[in-house]
């Protein structure tokens, strides 16, 4: 039986953020060597997933009205010009440099994985609107941050940004920290919050063998001197 409560379904038991994260493929090394890539198209393939991931997407500006949608090149697209469908409002395209064809603005940013330049045409978004940002994944932040600066440099009210996928660890929220962000699937936040715990626990009930293990795992680990080995320990017990 299909339960669908304010925008969110559920199928037997499991959440439609459930069955997107289940949708979603790792696929290691890609494109290079130590990059773990979240493969979407299985997401996409699924019409039932996207048309989910959709409405999840536009959950996120609700209440609120936007005038424009921009989405990130290439699989930001995607999202955003579904998005924008959805809410009745204009698409935008933040493109490669050198791909759009009128008068741009451009914006250099450094990758996850690389380098890269985002322009967006100069009268994409007027000065005034309202404009929800849209991709498909948010690592480093370096891409959104960039595209973030380009919508708000032409006088435009960035409301939020909206990722299907965020990477926690690379903490890319911080790079916008005026924009509330949202995401739907988040990786590695469950992680951090069982490391800290681990921590936590062992700190309180052997607060002496911590301390030891610690100092043990610093020096096999990196190899640090002793100042070093201070200073990790004083960290970690602040
Ligand atoms: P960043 O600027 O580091 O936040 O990178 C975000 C952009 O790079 C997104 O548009 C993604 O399409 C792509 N990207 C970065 N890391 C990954 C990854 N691990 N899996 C899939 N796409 C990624």
């Amino acid at each position: 039986m299909l339960l669908r409560i304010a925008g969110r379904c559920s199928v037997a038991g499991m959440t439609s953020s459930e069955h997107l994260r289940a949708a979603v493929r790792d696929i290691a090394d890609f494109p290079k060597e130590g990059i773990l890539f979240k493969d979407i198209t299985p997401v996409l393939a699924n019409g039932a997933l996207f048309r989910d991931c959709i409405t999840l997407l536009c959950e996120t500006a609700a209440g609120q009205k936007i005038d424009k949608v921009v989405g990130i090149d290439a699989r930001g697209f995607i999202f955003a010009a579904a998005v924008a469908d959805r809410l009745g409002v204009g698409f935008v395209p933040v493109r490669k440099a050198g791909k759009l064809p009128w008068k741009t603005r451009g914006l250099a940013y450094s990758l996850e994985y690389g380098e890269n330049v985002i322009e967006l045409h100069e009268d994409a978004v007027l000065p005034g609107e309202n404009v929800l940002l849209v991709d498909d994944l948010l690592a480093t932040g370096g891409t959104a941050a960039a595209a973030a600066e380009l919508i708000t440099s032409l006088g435009a009210n960035l409301i939020g940004a909206a990722f299907f996928i965020e990477l926690c660890e690379l903490h890319g929220r911080a790079k916008m920290p005026n924009c509330p962000i949202h995401s739907i699937l988040s990786y590695g936040a469950e992680w951090r919050l069982l490391h800290r715990w681990i921590f936590f626990t062992a700190k309180a009930l052997r607060p002496r063998r911590f301390e030891m293990f610690l100092l043990q795992s610093a020096r096999k680990t990196s190899r640090v001197d002793a100042e070093t080995q201070v200073e990790i320990i004083t960290k970690f017990e602040g």
